[in-house]
């Protein structure tokens, strides 16, 4: 190949790789944005929630998670915007605030064992992949779960495993569960759920339908199986489907 040929592939190539660093640069830069959203958002509802910062390792994993790799396409250049956006077959992936408040209101610890129901876009099961050690995923659009599925794998999250199933009754073969988190609005808290959850468990679920006001709830399961629930904030979730 002319010497001349060559340069031009060479420059070509810097030039590719070079704008691949910029923009993984600029998605880290709007990460940092997004958290310092996430900060305004926890005191602008600190009396709602009791607090004036989320835990550092829950900050540390929003930071960590490519939430760009989540959203569609044409979406990408608002993935870091503090807002919910469609992920497709009528979805959304919820707003970082959102996604950092119920991952603080579960306390994470190493080790635990977490139980999702609505996987949606995956970056929930992912913030929380980072925090324990394995995560459980209920979703019930079986196309959108086959390619979140797909997508996970490709980004070597390998302690997450995922279902296409009615998450109502939850996901008895792996059950109790430290922490439960729902992500789609129901009338009340299904009973299955509840048992699934371990003694001194926490679960957080939108509790409303489209009709009434739907509240952040947390669900709390003491020593001695004594449930307690607390309504946190107002919140806008997609509706729970299935044969409940
Ligand atoms: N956690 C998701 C949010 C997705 S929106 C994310 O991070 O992107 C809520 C999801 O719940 C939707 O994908 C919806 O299909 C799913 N869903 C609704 N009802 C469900 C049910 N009964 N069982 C399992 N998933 C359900």
């Amino acid at each position: 190949m002319p010497i001349k040929h060559i340069k031009t592939r060479v420059i070509a190539l810097l030039v590719f790789l070079s704008s691949g660093l910029v923009m993984a640069d600029d998605y880290a830069r709007q990460r940092q944005q997004m958290l310092s959203e996430i900060e305004d958002g926890v005191l602008t509802t600190s009396k709602y929630i009791d607090k004036k910062s989320f835990d550092m390792q829950v900050m540390q994993a929003m930071n960590t998670v490519p939430r760009h790799e989540f959203v569609p396409e044409l979406m990408r250049f608002k993935a870091y915007e503090n807002q919910p956006l469609p992920i497709g077959y009528g979805q959304t992936i919820s707003q970082p605030y959102i996604v950092a408040l119920m991952t603080d209101l579960l306390q994470p610890q190493p080790g635990q064992r977490v139980l999702e129901i609505g996987t949606g876009s995956g970056y929930q099961a992912a913030v929380l992949s980072q925090l324990v050690a394995q995560v459980y995923s209920i979703e019930i659009i079986e196309e959108l779960g086959k390619a979140t599925t797909q997508l996970l794998a490709r980004l070597d999250y390998d302690n997450i495993e995922t279902r296409f199933a009615d998450g109502y009754d939850g996901w008895s073969e792996h059950a109790p569960f430290d922490s439960i988190i729902v992500t789609a609005a129901i009338s009340h808290i299904p009973p299955p759920l509840v048992q699934q959850l371990k003694k001194g468990g926490r679960m957080v679920i939108p509790v409303g339908t489209g009709f009434q006001t739907q509240y952040l709830t947390l669900v709390e399961k003491d020593m001695s199986g004594t449930i307690t629930t607390r309504q946190i904030l107002p919140v806008s979730f997609v509706p729970f489907t299935g044969g409940h």
